[in-house]
């Protein structure tokens, strides 16, 4: 009987800690114990990455059975590429950053890092080399300092000053008293959407994974903090492989090339040129925002 109750309590745990805004996706995917899902082969070896390229090879994946998500997708992102990945609402976008994360295994097809399978080798070093920055990113009831650190375990004080730097996160840290051991969350400073944002980018920096995923990662913020953020996130992206999942085109227009999803499916991909003259999905959308981005204008005069 104990036995059925558990989950319950383990939920209402979940629950109430995800009311407080104060964990993240790793941690709450590790709560609610998904990863029973994926398991380590006996005796898999760590990844070993030289040139961290990212490939989808004829995915096929759904949450449950009788309903496919992934519809046998396949793309590669070479080595220190930036791509971005675009579709409508539904198409599967997070559901390709979970898959690359390992949260799930595919039904079929297999996801290769560094022409490695994710699957033949262990879990934890996989996500060693990927960091995520989400869309809404939480932050621990505890210090800024312990908050931009939790990267990476072994942090110093230098590294989170400079991973704080490079998330512009210092002109905050440096008004404030207690600077790095402020505490933040419930118990201390109430920080800005914005602002998460920023710490969450600063702990990717500590991290200094050598592939970056971006799922919506300023679709929250106003116009001009998204615009500061991806700058900061351009500069970051740089020397790496990044997929920036994105709502608003706009934002995604510079990568080195764009994949359309739609229905699981790569539907077209190209860079934003090329996309515009194929007149497709993407076309489509980039003249509904545009027309819409011309409608807020016009109602904000
Ligand atoms: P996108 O990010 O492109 O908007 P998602 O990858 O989040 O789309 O979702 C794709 C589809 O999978 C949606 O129909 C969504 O409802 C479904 N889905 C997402 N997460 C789950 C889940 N944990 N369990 C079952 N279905 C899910
Ligand atoms: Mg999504």
């Amino acid at each position: 009987l104990t036995q059925l109750f558990r989950p319950l309590d383990m939920l209402g745990m979940v629950y109430r800690t995800i009311r407080q805004g104060l964990i993240d996706m790793a941690e709450m995917f590790r709560l609610m114990d998904t990863d029973v899902e994926v398991s380590d082969k006996p005796g898999a070896p760590a990844l070993i990455i030289r040139q961290p390229s990212v490939a989808f090879d004829n995915v096929m994946f759904g949450y449950d059975k009788d309903r496919t998500i992934l519809n046998g997708l396949s793309f590669e992102v070479p080595a220190g590429r930036n791509y971005a990945v675009v579709g409508p609402s539904g198409a599967g976008k997070s559901t390709l950053a979970r898959l690359l994360f390992r949260f799930y295994d595919p039904q079929s097809g297999r996801i290769l890092i560094d022409g490695q399978d994710i699957k033949e080798v262990t879990q934890a070093s996989v996500r060693a080399a990927i960091g995520i920055v989400p869309q809404d990113s939480v932050l621990f009831n505890d210090t800024i300092g312990y908050n931009i650190g939790y990267g990476r375990e072994d942090a110093t004080q230098a590294e989170i000053e400079m991973a704080a730097r490079g998330a512009a996160l210092m002109g905050l840290i440096d008004r404030l008293p207690k600077r790095f051991d402020t505490e933040v969350g419930e118990r201390g400073l109430k920080l800005s959407g914005g602002e998460k944002q920023r710490v969450a980018i600063a702990r990717t920096l500590v991290k200094n994974p050598p592939i970056l995923v971006l799922d919506e990662a300023t679709s929250a913020l106003d116009t001009r903090t998204e615009q500061d953020i991806l700058t900061t996130l351009h500069r970051v992206a740089e020397h790496r492989t990044s997929i920036s999942i994105a709502h608003r085109l706009s934002t995604i227009s510079d990568a080195d090339r764009i994949l359309v999803l739609n229905e699981g499916r790569l539907e077209e991909s190209g860079t934003h040129g090329e996309l515009l003259r194929y007149g497709g999905l993407y076309a489509e959308m980039w003249s509904r925002q545009a027309a819409e981005a011309e409608e807020m204008g016009e109602a904000a005069e």
